[in-house]
């Protein structure tokens, strides 16, 4: 597994770790197989979405913000119930397939870690597992 540090500065962000996911698979010499991504935090997430336009990714935040804003009648005392929302929202992991030793994204596609409780340090874990004999 490989470890991914990051140190994300604005309370709400999203940082693309596209290449340092692809630069796991090509360390991992995996020709064919499965990249999982994972977030180990409970107030952020991941997501798949357009790299070309960075207007896309400023757009999901502000709606994010808007249907679950910071302030609000929320029970839990540590006061960061809407980005545990957000989290829950968006998920913790997604996989890409490995083919020819690369990931197979889409041409406009990157993977984004989503602050949602920053600034922080935070980790994503990668594992990249090579496919058996008789997958497809
Ligand atoms: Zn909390």
């Amino acid at each position: 597994m490989k470890t991914i540090s990051l140190k994300t500065r604005q309370p709400v962000e999203f940082i693309d770790i596209t290449e340092q996911v692809a630069q796991a698979v090509t360390e991992s010499k995996v020709r064919d197989g499965l990249c999982t991504v994972f977030v180990p935090h409970t107030t952020a997430g991941l997501t798949i979405n357009e790299n070309a336009d960075p207007d896309v990714r400023e757009d999901i935040i502000a709606v994010l913000n808007k249907l679950i804003p910071a302030a609000g009648a929320y029970r839990h005392l540590e006061g960061n119930s809407h980005a545990h929302i957000k989290s829950s929202l968006l998920g913790h992991s997604h996989t890409v397939i490995v083919q020819g030793g690369e990931m197979q994204l889409g041409t406009w596609q990157g993977i984004y870690f989503c602050e949602f409780d920053g600034p922080r340090s935070r980790e994503v874990w990668v594992r990249i597992t090579r496919s058996g004999q008789h997958d497809a």
